[in-house]
């Protein structure tokens, strides 16, 4: 991106952020009509893991309503003070069974669900508390080594489990893409997700797995020609800044 004119880490100015936030509906807009899709079935997911608390609120007020972060420590602490009415906040970044109970007390949405200990430690907490959680599976369609997510195999077996919960609510699926140059190369990434999301959705058509997570700033054009339904935007939002922690 060349158009970040922010100057203090985690605090972009408001009228960049407008800007840059019509850049993102536009292309959103773009990308949906080059394949005869509608707007309105892409949500925006402002992932706002690099900035403080003030930049999620000036988002809030120029219109988004969904926010992604990926800790559950760091995100807990920049809303102490609840987002205002009409949020929903997603967790999209690795979750320790340890912190099943944090994460499910704030966020609305639970997007990295990818292991049985991480189910049966999310269920347990989901059933303490009385409430029912949406989540997505996560799925390593790349099969990247470092990289979170279950392997393809093992899908079939985990969205069982995730249907046969009365407390855990799958809603779809997942995917983070490869960081390489060219996004045409992530095509097949996200094509696999949906072809295995209608696998899925054949074989539990009690339960609507509509939702296809995928697609980040570099890659969310094709993403979108393949079908996602809610794409997480951090930089093309937020503009570039320095990580506090490794993603
Ligand atoms: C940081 C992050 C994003 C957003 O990435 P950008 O390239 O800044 O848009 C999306 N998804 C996950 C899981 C992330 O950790």
């Amino acid at each position: 991106m060349k158009n970040v004119v922010s100057t203090e880490a985690g605090t972009p100015q408001p009228r960049d952020l407008a800007t840059r936030i019509e850049a993102v509906l536009t292309a959103v807009e773009d990308a949906t009509h080059s394949v005869g899709r509608k707007p309105d079935e892409v949500t925006i997911v402002a992932v706002s893991k690099t900035v403080d608390r003030s930049a999620i609120d000036a988002a809030f007020a120029l219109g988004l309503r969904h926010f992604g972060e990926n800790r559950v420590q760091e995100a807990s602490r920049k809303l102490v003070e609840p987002l205002p009415a009409g949020s929903v906040l997603h967790l999209i970044g690795q979750l320790q069974t340890n912190k099943a109970k944090a994460a499910i007390a704030l966020f609305d949405m639970i997007e990295s669900v990818d292991r049985p200990s991480l189910i049966d430690a999310l269920e347990k907490e989901a059933e303490r508390r009385g409430e029912q959680v949406p989540v997505l599976l996560q799925v390593n369609v790349a099969r990247e080594p470092q990289k979170a997510g279950c392997s393809p195999e093992s899908a079939s077996d985990l969205m069982g489990r995730l249907v046969r919960s009365p407390w855990l609510l799958p809603r779809g699926l997942m995917t983070m893409a490869p960081l390489i140059a060219d996004p045409e190369e992530v095509r097949p990434v996200f094509s696999g997700l949906r072809a295995l999301r209608d696998t899925l959705q054949r074989e539990q058509p009690a339960v609507d797995l509509g939702t296809l997570s995928m697609g980040m700033t570099d890659d969310f054009r094709v993403a979108i020609e393949e079908g996602a339904t809610s794409v997480r935007i951090g930089r093309a939002i937020f503009g570039h800044f320095p990580q506090t922690h490794p993603a």
